[in-house]
């Protein structure tokens, strides 16, 4: 029998517009032509391609899935094709996307002025200016509730004291999404925009990381930093301002990891059918046939999935519980696949030039970030039970 490829096993024909279909098939190809010949080493050496920004952004998926500002005003599910095409390179380079995207130029499309936004999202959208999102902290990761980081009022300007953490792409942007607390509770959470060269800010990178490492994530350390009034993102009031960045960024995390995933089993395949064991390619093997089904069923799931919840965020119908079982079951179904593919190369697995391994130690960060897998076990166990138990 001819073998058939996931693509068709899938069936995308009739869920996606020709539009969706050539963003799809363009990203796919400069990751394939432009990203794959360089990604081996760039992880090795810690490195995030700074220089492909601009192509990138030619491919106009910086901002894709937002209206107006230079934003190419794509579908949520063009978007979520794009970081799936773009996280088969690596979790990395999707990461850089979606925080550019769906975190610090949604904050300000969403909660900014009119003048931030034309100020900001042209530039972004074409990847001449790049922004970072820091709402984690050293001791506050899953409850953000908790955060230290003030903001006080000085006259017509913030003052803004704070460490934030784990922050993507934070080492050269040119600006931060920074949310700081302008009271005791959470309820005086407020965001604001911190631009790199404003005294007392100073990125710097995390060092020793062992999955994303051609991601840059770094520390963002603020000092009694002047902000004025006009850099504070005024729609934006409590907790759920950046709550909802988030909820926006996990469906773009989500169909990102099922391309790592997809990745994964594709390198699965082939080597079996070249490596031979017992006399016979190992694809010919009952059990490496069952870690390969298993793997493929459940990348196809999470894809429908990822085109039927992208259709109810074009109705605006999506609900935050929806996104956390796509986010959680996508980053797990990626995790297991990646590591079932290491099993299969056997040896080689674990060398970066079979990139397996790669794919898997970067999908321990996706599992953690965006909401802990066990974060979205709480918010799933609460929308059945009612009960909260966080
Ligand atoms: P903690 O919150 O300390 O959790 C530790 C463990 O306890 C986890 O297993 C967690 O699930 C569990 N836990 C916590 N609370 C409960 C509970 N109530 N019940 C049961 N278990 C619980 N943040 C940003 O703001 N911006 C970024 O750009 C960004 N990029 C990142 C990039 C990378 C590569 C990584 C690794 C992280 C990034 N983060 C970013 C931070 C990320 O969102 C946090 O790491 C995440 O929210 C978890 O926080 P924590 O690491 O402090 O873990």
């Amino acid at each position: 029998m001819n073998a058939m490829t996931l693509d068709d096993i899938i069936g995308w024909k009739p869920l996606l517009t020709d539009e969706e279909r050539t963003i799809r098939d363009s990203v796919r190809r400069w990751v394939t032509d432009r990203y794959m010949p360089r990604i081996t080493n760039d992880f090795e050496q810690g490195i995030f391609a700074r220089e492909l920004i601009s192509e990138i952004a030619d491919l106009g998926v910086l901002g894709a899935n937002l209206e107006g500002y230079g934003c190419a005003g794509a579908s949520h599910v063009a978007y979520g094709l794009a970081c799936y095409e773009l996280e088969a390179g690596d979790s990395g380079l999707r990461s850089f996307v979606s925080v550019q995207t769906s975190l610090a130029m949604f904050a300000i499309w969403r909660y900014g002025t009119e003048e931030q936004k034309l100020r900001w999202l042209p530039e972004m959208a074409a990847g001449k200016a790049i922004g970072c999102f820091g709402l984690t902290e050293p001791m506050h990761g899953s409850d953000p509730g908790g955060m230290t980081t003030r903001a006080v009022r000085d006259g017509d300007d913030w003052l803004i004291t704070g460490n934030k953490m784990w922050i993507t792409n934070a080492e050269f942007a040119d600006l931060a999404i920074v949310w700081a607390k302008t009271g005791e509770d959470a309820a005086s959470v407020r965001g604001f925009i911190v631009e790199k060269g404003m005294p007392g800010y100073e990125a710097h990178n995390i060092p020793g990381k062992m999955s994303m490492r051609a991601s840059a994530t770094g520390s963002l350390v603020m000092d009694q930093v002047r902000v004025p009034d006009s850099n504070r993102l005024p729609e934006a009031a409590g907790l759920g301002g950046p709550l909802r960045c988030l909820t926006n960024a996990r469906y773009s995390v989500g169909f990102g990891v099922l391309g790592a995933a997809r990745f994964c089993l594709d390198q699965a395949i082939s080597y079996t059918k070249e490596r031979t064991q017992f006399g016979v390619p190992l694809a010919r093997k009952q059990l490496i046939q069952q870690k390969l089904a298993d793997m493929g069923a459940r990348i196809v799931h999470g894809c429908v999935l990822g085109v039927h919840y992208g259709r109810l965020k074009e109705q605006d119908a999506l609900h935050h519980v929806q996104v956390s079982l796509f986010k959680r079951d996508a980053c797990q179904t990626a995790l297991d696949a990646a590591r079932e593919a290491r099993t299969v190369l056997g040896a080689n697995g674990i060398t970066t030039e079979y990139h397996v391994i790669r794919h898997a130690l970067n999908l321990e960060s996706t599992y953690t970030y965006e909401g802990t897998h066990e974060i979205h076990t709480l918010a799933l166990g609460r929308a059945l039970t009612g009960e909260s138990a966080f």
